[in-house]
């Protein structure tokens, strides 16, 4: 069985306390590898070599560390097949999602980030004849990174890459559940000619090192993408030192379908939406509102399609849905199913566990609840999604704002002027129309009300990894 390393100073190390979790494989529901269960210590010493490289990072000329990063970006593409087999066994997802998704988006953000550093510019005012003032943004020092088990080295990556590029150094957490690419990441970054100290990455339970990367006082920023109870904490803890924070948590996402939709479109996107990665995705549109006119043929066909999908094996090519991360996970995601059951829900399709080793669940469909209940307010994050009736454009928009998230929206309609319309009265930082899931990774990234705080992408992320400084020269 393969036992992992922390990774300080450029260097795999065991923890200093010699603990270790067991990972298991949803796949199969067997421990496959062992991880450090990584304390204060480890922390310390991964705090002192992020110091010691601080002075050598932050003032390597820009096109260098761009260049650092574009090698990292090619070696993650290199390692295409063994990175996706080592996220596909530790998440449960099938390989060919790993492959297509997860780890070319890994690459594609140390590549953006590679360019869009040489690109960033600071902003200046010139008061003619009077004064001149610039802006100076500096790298902050120590910053920390922690990340979820849904998109394992496409979210870690997604954090670690603008703070990097900025010049920060980074003590990185990937979450106990899918550290296993994390760990890969180490050699890369190695062998990409990224200085010892620059990156670190310590594995453990969130509550323990978690918890004592956002407290050391050596972090000054704290990128964290989790649950919204989590958010809640480390957000709380992060402001007692009057830290930077950025949140990217949970969602219940509505994706509202207009009886003007193109219907196929709709329905087949509808199923990708609700069901990719085992509705593992912070953006699936987990509640689906539907207009009354399209209602009994929206749901005929989208039972159909879903019946289509096979659940099975990450490893097989025919697999559209592979196992949930955990067996806990799968016991919230079935208890939700019982629960929707008790609230008057009915089940349309799915709602039960493959007789299987691993974590296999099919995809579930429900109606007939109402808009308020716990099913309909809370975020499952599974392959389960409620169908919900809606007469009219303020109905819908009523219905799509009644949770306490903001995450992501997705609009059917073919009426131009009923998308703009839509699109700005629903409470979310990001809307689809007649899509979903496509992202410029220019754009700001980041959810409203307890969907977190904070933008991700493009230039939000430098900004947030940066420190400003305004000059002002009187002249
Ligand atoms: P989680 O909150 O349980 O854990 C996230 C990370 O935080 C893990 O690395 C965990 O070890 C760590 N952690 C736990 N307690 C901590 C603490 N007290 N201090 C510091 N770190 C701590 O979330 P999860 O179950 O791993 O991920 C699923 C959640 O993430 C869902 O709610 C999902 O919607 C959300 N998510 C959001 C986005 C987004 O961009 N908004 C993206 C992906 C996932």
């Amino acid at each position: 069985m393969q036992k992992i390393q922390n990774f300080i100073n450029g260097k795999y190390v065991d923890p200093m306390k010699g603990q270790y979790i067991d990972n298991v494989e949803p796949g199969t529901g067997k421990v496959f590898a062992q991880i450090p269960n990584s304390s204060q210590e480890d922390l310390d010493n991964a705090v002192a070599a992020a110091k010691d490289a601080f002075p050598i990072w932050s003032t390597m000329s820009v096109d260098k560390r761009s260049r650092i990063l574009h090698k990292l970006a090619d070696l993650i593409e290199d390692h295409l097949d063994d990175l996706a087999l080592m996220e596909s066994r530790d998440n449960g997802k099938p390989l060919w999602l790993a492959k297509a998704v997860d780890i070319p988006r890994a690459s594609s953000n140390f590549r953006f980030y590679a360019s869009a550093i040489v690109n960033f510019s600071s902003e200046a005012q010139v008061s003619e004849g009077f004064m001149v003032n610039y802006t100076r943004r500096a790298p902050i020092g120590i910053v920390g990174c922690i990340s979820p088990w849904n998109l394992p080295l496409y979210l870690f990556s997604w954090k670690i890459a603008p703070a990097l590029a900025m010049g920060n150094c980074v003590v990185a957490k990937p979450s106990e559940l899918t550290p296993m690419t994390a760990h890969l990441l180490g050699n890369l970054a190695n062998e990409a000619g990224m200085p010892a100290g620059v990156l670190n990455i310590l594995h453990g339970e969130g509550k323990e090192i978690g918890q004592a990367i956002v407290e050391h006082e050596a972090t000054k920023a704290i990128s964290f993408t989790g649950g919204t109870a989590t958010g809640k904490v480390v957000g709380a803890t992060a402001s007692q030192q009057f830290k930077k924070v950025s949140l990217e948590l949970g969602g219940k996402n509505p994706n509202i379908v207009f009886a003007d939709c193109d219907l196929e479109e709709a329905v087949k996107t509808s199923v990708k939406s609700s069901f990719t990665n085992q509705g593992e995705i912070c953006l699936c549109g987990s509640r689906i509102l539907i207009e009354d006119a399209i209602y009994e043929e929206f749901k005929k066909r989208f039972i159909e399609e879903t019946k289509k999908l096979k659940v099975g094996d990450p490893m097989e090519a025919g697999s559209n849905m592979g196992a949930l991360v955990s067996e806990e996970h799968l016991i919230k995601v079935d208890s939700y199913v019982k629960l929707a059951k008790e609230e008057g829900g009915a089940i349309l399709h799915g709602g039960i566990r493959l007789e299987k080793e691993g974590f296999y669940y099919e995809p579930t469909i429900i109606e007939g609840l109402d808009e308020n209940c716990r099913t309909n307010q809370e975020e499952i994050f599974g392959p389960v999604v409620t169908l919900n009736r809606f007469s009219n454009e303020k109905e819908a928009i009523r219905v799509a704002n009644s949770t306490r998230y903001g995450l992501s929206c997705t609009i059917w309609t073919t009426n131009l002027k009923r998308a703009h319309r839509v699109s700005h009265a629903v409470q979310s930082g990001i809307i689809w129309v007649n899509c979903w899931l496509l992202r410029d990774l220019r754009t700001p990234f980041g959810g409203m009300k307890d969907s977190g705080i904070g933008r991700e992408g493009g230039n939000e992320a430098l900004r947030f990894f940066s420190e400003p400084q305004n000059v002002c020269i009187k002249l």
